[in-house]
């Protein structure tokens, strides 16, 4: 019999741990690490040659929303194909469980707005024969995975269960309902839930823009602090887990606003004692003080003692879009009542002239703009460029920006962009500039020592954003093009501090006896594909993607799940029950 299964040949091993790059062979026994080093007289079942390429560990994306997507996808790409071999879902308050077969719809309902997954496609794969958080756990472990899956308790479906209502947004759980709330919980957790997920973004706030299916907020949105801390106390009473929290914090100039909601962050995760993941670091080019604000609080909060990780939005990527389904405006009124609806309904609200009126006085008033909270998905619409135009006789305006357009037509950027739109049957496709170009501001966020790379929120919208492809373009165009991190810094932030905060024991890092989730590459030919549009969800959906170029291997618990970017066809993923195998 030989040694071991498969033994990789020859590469540059970076482990994730930050130390320094050294050569070695790699030999892999029942899907973990067992030698590393000079291993040329062992035998093999498999021998991968890997002289000249990255032997790395597998990136792990804390921040997704696969919840639906892995039913039809085992896969979840497009993370798993730049690198990324374990992925956490449950993130935001938003998921699946536990859910009552009679609510899945509106369970269902919950992830269509906000996150932009459509409709059809989950209906046609998720048959809710789960109810309970520990039957989704078995549900999930049931399923063929290509990819390791761990998952956090969301809390908006646990508070309507509990509370029996989908609709309960700001009536607050009482006692009773409370201590069962907690009670499911740790149900959850003694089922391998790696902690518990929500997001806050308080409907009266100017940072509320990701809404419910009907443009209200979240049961999520509106939980008083008691609530949040009481469940705060419930992980700390088990000092195990995380706390994944989505607010928005930062402001334009790192000063308004903000402060109350850094201090209850910190809060929550010193009443947990528990590392508490926060997101999200947004970096904003034109106002650096917003990210340094940021970075500010981490490095206060962490001196004490409490870990808060800042998760990074780190990936550099235009938003494309069209008006048919956009509705990340959210937080303006205006806005979001008119993106809500068909099509026909859309448009014609789009054309209403009090509607009109206000959205321009909006987007006049500067005192507005600098008072808003800084979101990843800004309302500077003259840059927008109108990327495609449907309608033939309107082409003429392809390429050009609102600003633009609102030039040659003698116009208001508004009424520039949403006219083009409206003629357009909404079809136009506008795609906003990078945000985030400039490596001496990625350098800052990213050698932060409480930051963590990614946010993919890959699996959730789908047809606007393709940030999975963010280990690809940390390693290319923070390392390789522009030297901001070192190449070990960078998987360490790739894995083996993903996997730290994340509480996960057996991976992250290319050490004997880990998990044998592993990345191998060519550096030199890492590169991100161009934007495609593929019609390959159920129900006949579609999405926008990116591929990559340069994975020579990617592997999951010892087996190859992608070589040369073409899928085996392997399920070696495993649900991760508390984060570990
Ligand atoms: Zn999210």
């Amino acid at each position: 019999m030989a040694e071991f299964d498969t033994l990789i040949k020859g590469g540059i091993v970076v482990d994730g741990s930050r130390m320094p790059r050294y050569r070695a062979d790699v030999g892999i026994r029942n899907g973990a690490i067992a030698r590393i080093g000079n291993l040329k007289n062992a035998s093999a079942g498999k021998v991968l040659d890997a002289h000249g390429l990255i032997v790395a560990p597998g990136a792990i994306d804390l921040h997704t929303h696969y919840d639906a997507q892995i039913h039809w996808d085992p896969y979840c790409t497009i993370v798993s194909w730049h690198g990324v071999t374990s992925v956490t879902i449950g993130n935001c308050g938003f998921g699946f469980a536990p859910v009552r077969a009679a609510d899945a719809d509106r369970a269902m309902l919950c992830m269509t707005r906000n996150e932009a997954i459509p409709l059809a496609p989950m209906q046609q794969t998720m048959a809710f024969d789960w109810e309970t958080f520990p039957e989704w756990m078995d549900h999930l472990e049931r399923l063929p995975l290509g990819i390791n899956v761990s998952q956090l308790v969301p809390v908006t479906p646990l508070v309507a269960y509990v509370l029996r209502d989908w609709e309960a947004k700001g009536r607050q759980p009482s006692a009773r309902e409370t201590a069962e709330i907690v009670r499911l919980l740790d149900e959850a957790l003694d089922a391998g839930a790696i902690g518990w997920s929500s997001q806050r973004l308080p409907p009266e706030s100017l940072a509320s823009f990701q809404r419910d299916h009907d443009g209200t907020p979240f049961i999520s949105d509106v939980l008083s602090d008691e609530f949040y801390l009481a469940l705060a106390t419930a992980l700390g009473a088990r000092d195990r887990g995380c706390i994944q929290y989505t607010q928005v914090t930062a402001t334009r100039d790192g000063k308004r606003g903000a402060a109350d909601d850094f201090a209850f962050i910190r809060q929550l995760a010193e009443q947990s004692g528990r590392p508490l993941l926060f997101n999200a670091i947004t970096i904003n080019d034109e106002f650096p003080e917003s990210f340094r604000s940021q970075l500010r609080w981490l490095d206060e909060t962490n001196a004490r003692g409490i870990r808060v990780f800042g998760q990074a939005s780190s990936v550099r990527i235009p938003v494309t879009f069209t008006l048919e389904d956009w509705n990340l405006f959210d937080q303006s009124p205006f806005w979001r009542d008119a993106t809500l609806g068909t099509t026909a309904e859309r448009k014609a609200k789009l054309c209403r002239p009090d509607i009109r009126k206000a959205m321009k006085e909006e987007y006049d008033s500067r005192a507005f703009a600098q008072s808003r909270p800084l979101l990843p998905f800004e309302i500077e619409i003259a840059t927008y460029i109108a990327q495609h135009v449907d309608r033939p006789d309107l082409t003429k305006y392809e390429g050009l920006s609102v600003a633009q357009i609102a030039e040659l037509d003698g116009k208001h950027v508004v009424d520039a962009m949403l006219d083009l739109s409206v003629a357009d049957d909404l079809k136009t496709q506008w795609r906003t500039p990078l945000i985030n170009t400039r490596p001496e501001y990625a350098q800052e966020v990213m050698t932060s020592p409480y930051t963590l790379a990614g946010v993919s929120d890959g699996g959730a919208h789908m047809k606007f954003l393709t940030a999975g492809i963010w280990p690809t373009d940390l390693l290319t165009w923070m390392v390789r093009d522009n030297r901001i991190l070192t190449l070990e810094d960078a998987h360490h932030r790739l894995s083996g501090m993903q996997a730290w905060a994340a509480g996960m024991t057996d991976r992250g890092l290319v050490r004997e006896g880990l998990a044998a989730d592993l990345m191998i590459y060519d550096l030199d030919a890492l590169r991100v594909g161009p934007v495609e549009i593929v019609n390959d969800l159920p129900a006949g959906e579609w999405r926008r993607i990116q591929r990559a170029e340069g994975y020579r291997w990617i592997m999951v618990n010892g087996q190859v799940t992608f070589e040369d970017g073409k899928c085996t066809g392997a399920t070696p993923g495993r649900l991760l029950r508390f984060g570990s195998r």
